[in-house]
Formats: C-alpha cells, structure tokens, sequence
C-alpha cells in the first residue's frame, strides 16, 4: 500500500512504490508555538520529510493550526503529524482545527481506550480521521501494549499444551494489536491506503523478529524504529543493526530513529543518522559521503583528521545551494586518507581523493580526481586548495544536469 500524506502539491508518499521517507519528532513543548516552529523548521531544513509533534492536552491542540500557518509563512510545508495518546478523541472532536490541519495521526492502541470495555475512543479518532480524509498510524509499543490483549494472550499460551516462552508471546500480541486495529480502522471506514502500522519495541532482536512477522501478514505502509534507542553511540549504532536487515528485505516504508538527544545536543541529529543508514545501505543518498581511514601510528598528527572534519563541514554548509544547482552531488565520493599505505588506493576508488604525507613521507599530498592523479598539494593552504578543487569538480560533473 502507498499512503499520501499532506494535500495539494506538498504530499508525501509513504509505501511500496516510493522510496523509504525519513521521519522526526519535536521534542518542544507544542503550547510553545514559536519553539515548535523553529524546531520543525530545522528538522525540516536537515531533511526530515514528515514531522510529528506531540499533541498531549488542550493547549497543544489549540497550537497546532498557528504552527502550520507559521510555518507556511516560513516556506516550510513539511507534513505535520499529531501524536496522541490517553486523549486524542477528546482533542481530535473539540479542536476540528487541529484535526483539519494535521496531516495524519497517531493512534496508540495500547492507551486510547484504557478502562472501557469497547473501543469508542479509537473508533471517535478513526472517524475524525474518516471526515477529515487523514491518514492515521496505529503505532503499537511494547511500552504500552494493550495490556488486557496481553494478559489474554498469556493465559492462552500457559494453558496450552505447547506453551511458548513468554518474550514470543509479548511479540505476537504486538503483530495482534496492530493487526485487529487495523482491520478496525477499516470497518470504521479508513481505506487500507490511508493506515500505517509501526509496531516498536527498544531490542534490536525484537525489532527485527517482529517487523519480519508483521510484514509476512499484512500488506500496509510501515514504519520503522525502535522505540527509546538511547543516547549516543549506543543509540545510533542499534538503530542501524536493527533497521538494516529489515530495510534490506524490503521491509519499511518510512524510518524514525529515536535517539536521546544529548543535553544541548541538536535534534536534528536524529535526521542526519536516519538519512545516513539509508545512505550506507545504498537505498537513497541524501549528502556526498567522505571515506577518511581511522589513522594510525603512521600518521604524524592529527591534521588528517582535522581535514577530514573540515570537509564533512563544509560539505554540509554547501549541501543546501548544492542540492538546488547541481542535481546528483548527492552521489558524490571523497577520500580523505592519511598515508600512503591505502591512501592513493581508497582515493583512486573515490571521485575526489586526497592522501596526506604519514610519518617519514615527503610532506607532499596528492589529489585524485576520477581514479587519476591530479595534482600535488603541499604547504599550508592545503585545505583551501582541495575545497577549490572539489568546487570546480561539482560545477562541472553536476552543473549541466538540471
Ligand atoms: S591509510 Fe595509513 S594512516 Fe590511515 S590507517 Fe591506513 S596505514 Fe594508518
């Protein structure tokens, strides 16, 4: 299935026949209309093609179409997705505005309906949704699954005659909850192109075993995550082991990596990873990539590495003219290398490479454009002359494709 999500010409396709969308979420208060604007507006600048605010009380809800409006007067006309939890069919009937101008919403099953018997809080969301022709995300997570569903599912399995262990259950109410969701929405009216399923756990066995299953027994959009990935390198590192045999099989349509931000640390990291394991795996490529060697006791300091850092910067501060002017400098490959041992090699294979002198070697740095030699830079205005280099070569490998 392929979802639409936005109007008019600023809709975003989630689904089979486009390619995988990257997802944020705000973490500002969303009452705070001017810190959520700004917020949205630089996860939007970094590339994230949809973002979700949390939509948690009155105050939020009444906020929503001043956000959308604030950031259209900005230029920003990036999906908006509200995040409901406890009381979305409160929020959703007494703030049409913010229901109209929502592009989808989140539905956690495990939460809408806590303490009823029926399902009239999820049904009062599908047919907000239904009235406002919205998509919606049933997103299932382990955090909070429906906890009479999994005591149900539990008895069952001690009762019978080949009990499995308990973590299997677990992941099977997931698949379950978001399945008999599903197919609520659609009695309630949804059509199935207009349902996303997301079933988030926080381990990467977990993530994988129950997105594998989910994807064998259900045709919708998913999106894919795993919920409270950490902070830091831990964060980042089981984001990419758990969404890469997945997207790698063809599973997910949309990716979300939940990292905890660093005190101070900018939230447009999340954007920047997501972007990048799509780019490692080969699935899309948002930015050019640099390929700079781990140096060792050959190189003689850390000039290597400063360069390496100083063109990934600079390489990010051009991307945004550079995606305009010169359509494909995404594809772009650089070598930053420091000694001879795989310098020339790695730089050979890359459009643009430079392998900087180790200990005892000429203090000379040759440049390779296209697998060719293409000069010798020496001094100290290295830096400098390789950025005029790849300016010249971006120019005229991208300049004529538009
Ligand atoms: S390329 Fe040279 S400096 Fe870099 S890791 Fe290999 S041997 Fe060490």
């Amino acid at each position: 299935m392929t979802v639409k999500i936005g109007s008019g010409s600023n809709v975003v396709r989630v689904g089979w026949e486009v390619p995988v969308v990257v997802q944020s979420m705000t973490n500002t208060d969303t009452a705070d209309v001017a810190s959520t604007i700004q917020q949205v507006e630089a996860l939007a600048l970094a590339g994230s093609e949809i973002v979700r605010v949390t939509v948690n009380n009155e105050d939020a809800a009444a906020a929503v179409p001043a956000i959308v409006e604030g950031l259209a007067a900005r230029g920003i006309h990036t999906p908006i997705v509200g995040d409901f939890h406890y009381n979305g069919h409160i929020l959703l009937k007494k703030f049409p505005g913010c229901a109209e101008t929502l592009a989808k919403y989140r539905i956690n099953p495990g939460n809408v309906s806590i303490g009823r018997r029926d399902d009239d809080n999820f049904r009062t969301m599908v047919e907000v949704a239904v009235h406002h022709q919205k998509p919606v995300r049933i997103g299932v997570n382990w955090g909070s699954l429906d906890q009479s569903l999994l005591t149900r599912m539990m008895d069952e399995n001690s009762k019978s005659a080949t009990p499995v262990p308990a973590r299997d259950v677990m992941m099977e109410a997931m698949v379950v909850s978001a399945l008999d969701n599903a197919a609520a929405a659609e009695r309630y009216g949804l059509r199935r192109d207009q349902i996303i399923l997301s079933a988030k756990v926080s381990g990467v066995r977990d993530l994988i075993d129950v997105y594998t299953n989910l994807a064998a027994r259900c045709d919708y959009a998913l999106h894919l995550g795993l919920t409270e990935a950490g902070m830091g390198a831990k964060g980042i590192v089981a984001s990419a082991a758990g969404l890469a045999p997945l997207l790698l099989a063809g599973i997910g349509d949309t990716i979300r990596v939940s990292l905890t931000p660093a005190p101070g640390g900018a939230r447009t990291e999340e954007v920047h990873v997501a972007q990048q394991i799509l780019q490692s795996l080969g699935i899309r490529s948002f930015m050019p990539q640099v390929t700079s060697c781990p140096g060792c006791g050959r190189t003689t300091s850390t000039y290597f590495q400063e360069l390496a850092e100083q063109i990934q910067g600079y390489l990010r501060t051009s991307m945004p003219e550079w995606r305009k002017l010169y359509p494909g400098v995404e594809e772009l490959k650089l070598a930053v290398m420091g000694c001879i041992v795989n310098g020339p090699g790695e730089s050979k294979h890359a459009n643009l490479g430079i392998s900087l002198p180790g200990t005892f070697e000429d203090p000379v740095a040759p440049v390779y454009v296209d697998g060719k030699l293409h000069s010798t830079l020496r001094g100290d205005n290295i830096v400098a002359e390789f950025k005029q280099i790849l300016d010249t070569y971006v120019v005229r490998r991208y300049g004529h494709s538009a």
